[in-house]
């Protein structure tokens, strides 16, 4: 669409371009396309795009994917939207919503989706925030930004635009700056001008894994006042951070942007106090109690002995609940040897030796999550929901399951969980009819007990 086109439709629509809302409307068709074009868009894809305004990116969508989602924060822009795609109403959603606060966790019932957008200047950051934190469905997404947003994204240490942001989206994401477009290409026309990125997942293995709340603090503290010594920044002792600076290879005078991700990966577990950095990376020597078919102890074995042999053995599953009744679930880390990635209940593990069912399902909660119990005084504050009995769908194992709710912020480290986050129990359940491959067959088994007893 030409300047004069775009023109010519807002005011048919009344719209007159918001700054607040950040309306810098694409008039270049062919550069829409090339845009569309980056996400690789395939039959089988749901695709989100954010702030579609008029269309232009829209129009490219249409009949190239399963769905196309459309949220747009204008309501005039919607209703033109509605009236525009009437004859693809079947294939696309138009949402009036903010994107901001948007909740994307039902958006997992559909399995990953693809995001598109050019994002409004006044609410990029955060938007980026919403829908690229995780846990996101969120598969591929090509996003154009204001260009000095983009540079923080990719930028490297050292350099100016190096900072958080660039840190934490790095971290989770490959980032690659692939255009940038002056301000002709829009009506009106920006005063800056804009760049384009594609990020993928980062793949498994790069970096060391680590937990993303220290990380996210660590960089934070680092980060807030750019001048000063790292050193000063995290109030550390000077013997202290000499050892560190050593170890990472770095001077003891430097400043937050002068370490690389690889750096503040390894610093971030290096302070960290994380239980599970205690506990050996290899958990086949680990001993547990095997039991007989009354789930009384018959004597000692290791790990890996009881899972090759098929003994009975003895296992917890808790369900951490919030006020609001949401399950908190965990995706197991891509490094775990039984049902890596997949969705697992809020912590759950096996009894070592000599361990009560109550006594492990508290450690496992603090070893897993790093939070206790929430308990009147006197009390446990678990809540025994269901005894499930050893059989070959269980793996052997007897479990008691367990629900609770917890004081204090949960706090997960990569090693063991990849993330995690509080879903509503109606949406959980539709997840499991509609994908029951994303979950760990024992929380299946756990999840209708529950269902059962609630
Ligand atoms: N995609 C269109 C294009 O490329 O021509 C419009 C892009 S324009 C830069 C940004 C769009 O985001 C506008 O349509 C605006 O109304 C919408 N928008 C602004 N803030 C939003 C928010 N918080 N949530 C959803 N949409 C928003």
């Amino acid at each position: 669409m030409s300047n004069e086109g775009i023109k010519k439709l807002l005011k048919g629509i009344d719209v007159v371009p918001s700054r607040e809302l950040g309306q810098n409307f694409l008039i270049d068709d062919s550069f829409s396309k090339w845009i569309v074009d980056q996400l690789d868009p395939q039959p089988e894809d749901v695709i989100i795009e954010i702030g579609p305004g008029t269309g232009a990116l829209s129009q490219h969508l249409i009949g190239r994917c399963r769905k196309l989602i459309l949220i747009e924060k204008d309501r005039r822009l919607v209703d033109h939207l509605r009236e525009k795609f009437a004859d693809a109403a079947e294939q696309v959603e138009i949402l009036n919503e903010d994107a901001i606060n948007f909740d994307k966790r039902p958006l997992f019932v559909v399995g990953p989706v693809k995001l598109i957008g050019n994002l409004p200047y006044s609410a990029a950051t955060p938007i980026m925030r919403n829908f690229l934190e995780q846990p996101t469905p969120v598969s591929r997404a090509v996003l154009m930004l204001q260009k000095e947003v983009a540079e923080r994204i990719v930028a490297v240490p050292s350099t100016k635009a190096f900072g958080k942001l660039g840190l934490r989206m790095q971290a989770e994401w490959q980032v690659d700056l692939v255009r940038t477009a002056g301000p002709d290409l829009f009506h009106p026309r920006p005063k800056v001008d804009s760049s384009i990125i594609v990020l993928a997942p980062r793949e498994a293995g790069t970096l060391p894994y680590f937990s993303k709340r220290f990380f996210d603090e660590l960089t934070n503290r680092g980060f807030a006042q750019r001048r000063k010594l790292l050193k000063k920044n995290l109030g550390l002792k000077t013997e202290v951070w000499n050892e560190l600076a050593a170890k990472l290879e770095v001077s003891e005078t430097a400043r937050a942007e002068e370490l690389s991700l690889r750096q503040w990966v390894d610093l971030t577990n290096d302070l960290d106090d994380h239980p599970v950095l205690d506990l050996p990376e290899d958990s086949s020597g680990e001993v547990f109690d095997v039991v007989d078919a009354q789930d009384e102890v018959v004597k000692q074995a290791t790990r890996g002995e009881v899972h090759r042999e098929g003994w009975r053995h003895r296992a917890v599953h808790i369900f951490v609940l919030n006020k609001k009744g949401d399950l908190y679930l965990q995706q197991r880390s891509a490094l775990k040897d039984r049902h890596p990635g997949q969705w697992d209940s809020s912590a759950a593990g096996h009894l070592d030796a000599g361990e009560d069912y109550g006594q492990a399902a508290v450690r496992e909660l603090y070893e897993e999550l790093m939070v206790k119990p929430k308990a009147k005084e006197g009390e446990a504050g678990l809540q025994e929901l269901a005894r499930i009995e050893a059989c070959e769908e269980t793996g052997w194992e007897f479990v008691r399951l367990y629900s609770c709710e917890v004081s204090g912020k949960i706090r997960t480290h990569g090693r063991e969980i990849a993330c995690g986050a509080y879903f509503p129990i109606d949406l959980v359940r539709l997840w499991i009819k509609k994908q029951p491959e994303d979950f760990a067959p024992g929380f299946i088994e756990c999840f209708g007990c529950f269902e059962g007893v609630g």
